[in-house]
């Protein structure tokens, strides 16, 4: 097996502490808000790759945490905590925001068919993992007290760069960018493992320690969950690139200090999907969601679809024209495997895909290679009863729901969307302009929804071919 390891910057082979095992941690979202598609792009790739894993046979552990506490505005230890953010926005507890947030979260994960990993934990309930951690910290001379808060000391960690790659000077460019000067660090790197001594008022979810009421700081999080679930030594940690630096390079510097070993092997960072402005956001730009896209009329499995026709490591940009064309590919395939007949399987030919298929996994998670396996199936000599057993295996690890019969059902908001698109339509005819209510009708026709004129008005169908 394969795969793109940040810490050595290559594709290398990939090795498990125990062999046929993998202890696998991957951060998870930031409940102040819906989650944005390229959010959701970074489950998507670490969904594959666990059930890739499990495909080749290892049993895999995985944790993820849920941020609700302490991931503040600058990923840094700048601005205010995003959790009161959302609260003063929507005039809820952090408590409130937390649970509706999280709750989105699993639907969007849900459709698409993102499996919710066998433990997740809330940052809120590990309080007392973080306070043991940053006792010993303390206590071994990594971190010190200072104005009130907790800092790790990065002069006493000697490998803090070996994760960005970064020497000094450049992290100080990044520092200066994204870290608010605090007089209280010995080193503008050093960072927050707890604040006693909040630079913003009514922090509400606060906790008594050894240094004063106060609340965590984001990284110790990551590294105390990890630790609590999934034991001292890690084989895979992954999260989208942007948290190689600070996140990723702080939980390693604070884990492997508290540790005294190091801590996990393979770093694994998701590419992003950028809209065409840059960075896909959630403050700016059109916020694209998993509902927006199927108000749009999309199927949130054409956006998986997408996705899989890509890199994990590389970016991704995402435009509708980019969506459309995957939405096309995908009801055409998934309307080719609707047809084949349920007759006798193949075992030799069967195996001999599995295997490439295996092949495709263990080629640094080579998921483009898995999609045009199935269209090679698809086209090979063989039974169809073959061709159908091979990609209802394929599907345990795309989850594409390819051999399963859609049912096709139109809900309220896309109804809405499609009677004001004909309404829209039939004015444009009315004032003769033809171009107009013939993009209508393409527009429509491209995400599976036909327009039928009739003599009493125009209806609709859903078309999958
Ligand atoms: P957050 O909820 O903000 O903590 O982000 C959840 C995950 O999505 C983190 O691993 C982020 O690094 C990742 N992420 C944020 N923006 C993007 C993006 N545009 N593309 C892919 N992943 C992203
Ligand atoms: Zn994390």
């Amino acid at each position: 097996m394969k795969l793109f390891n940040t810490l050595n910057k290559k594709v290398e082979e990939f090795i498990p502490n125990v062999e046929g095992q993998i202890k696998m941690y991957t951060c998870g979202p930031t409940v102040y808000h819906y989650a944005h598609i390229g959010n959701l792009r970074t489950y998507i790739s670490e969904d594959i790759m666990e059930k890739g894993f499990k495909f080749l046979g290892y049993k895999v552990d995985r944790v993820m945490n849920i941020t609700d506490v302490g991931h503040l505005v600058g990923d840094g230890d700048s601005g205010e905590d995003k959790m009161l953010v959302a609260s003063k926005r929507e005039k809820k507890s952090s408590k409130e925001i937390a649970e509706y947030y999280t709750n989105c979260f699993f639907d969007d994960c849900k459709k698409l068919n993102v499996r919710k990993p066998d433990v997740v934990s809330n940052a809120t309930d590990n309080v007392d993992m973080y306070i043991k951690m940053i006792s010993k910290l303390i206590e071994d001379g990594y971190a010190y007290l200072s104005n009130g808060n907790v800092y790790f000391d990065t002069n006493k960690y000697a490998d803090y760069y070996k994760l960005s790659g970064r020497n000094s000077d450049d992290l100080m460019v990044a520092v200066r960018e994204d870290i608010e000067e605090d007089s209280a660090k010995k080193s503008p790197f050093d960072f927050g493992l707890w604040f006693t001594n909040s630079k913003f008022n009514n922090q509400e979810l606060q906790w008594d320690s050894p240094w004063g009421r106060g609340y965590p700081g984001w990284h110790i999080e990551c590294s105390g969950i990890s630790i609590k679930y999934l034991g001292e030594y890690l084989d895979i940690h992954c999260g989208a690139e942007d948290a190689i630096f600070p996140h990723h390079t702080n939980e390693i510097a604070q884990s492997e200090a508290y540790l005294g070993h190091k801590w996990c092997n393979y770093w694994v960072h998701l590419g992003f999907l950028n809209d065409e402005t840059g960075k896909m956001s959630k403050s700016s730009g059109e916020f694209l969601t998993v509902s927006l896209l199927e108000k749009k009329g999309y199927n949130p499995l054409s956006y998986r679809y997408m996705c899989l026709n890509s890199y994990y490591h590389n970016q991704l940009t995402f435009t509708y024209d980019i969506l459309d064309s995957a939405q096309k590919a995908y009801y055409k395939l998934k309307n080719k495997i609707s047809k084949l007949a349920h007759d006798k399987v193949d075992e030799d030919i069967k195996n001999s895909y599995i295997d490439k298929f295996k092949a495709a996994i263990e080629d640094d998670l080579n998921t483009s290679n898995m999609i045009t396996l199935v269209y090679d199936v698809l086209k090979e000599d063989t039974t169809d009863g073959t061709k159908f057993a091979i990609i209802e295996e394929y599907d345990k690890v795309l989850s594409l729901d390819l051999t399963k019969e859609d049912t096709q059902e139109v809900d309220e908001d896309l109804e809405k969307t499609i009677l004001e698109k004909i309404e829209e339509r039939k004015e444009a005819k009315k004032n003769k302009d033809f171009s107009k209510a013939d993009a209508i009708r393409d527009e429509l026709l491209v995400k599976g929804i036909k327009l039928i004129d009739t003599r009493e008005g125009t209806t609709y169908e859903l078309v999958k071919d």
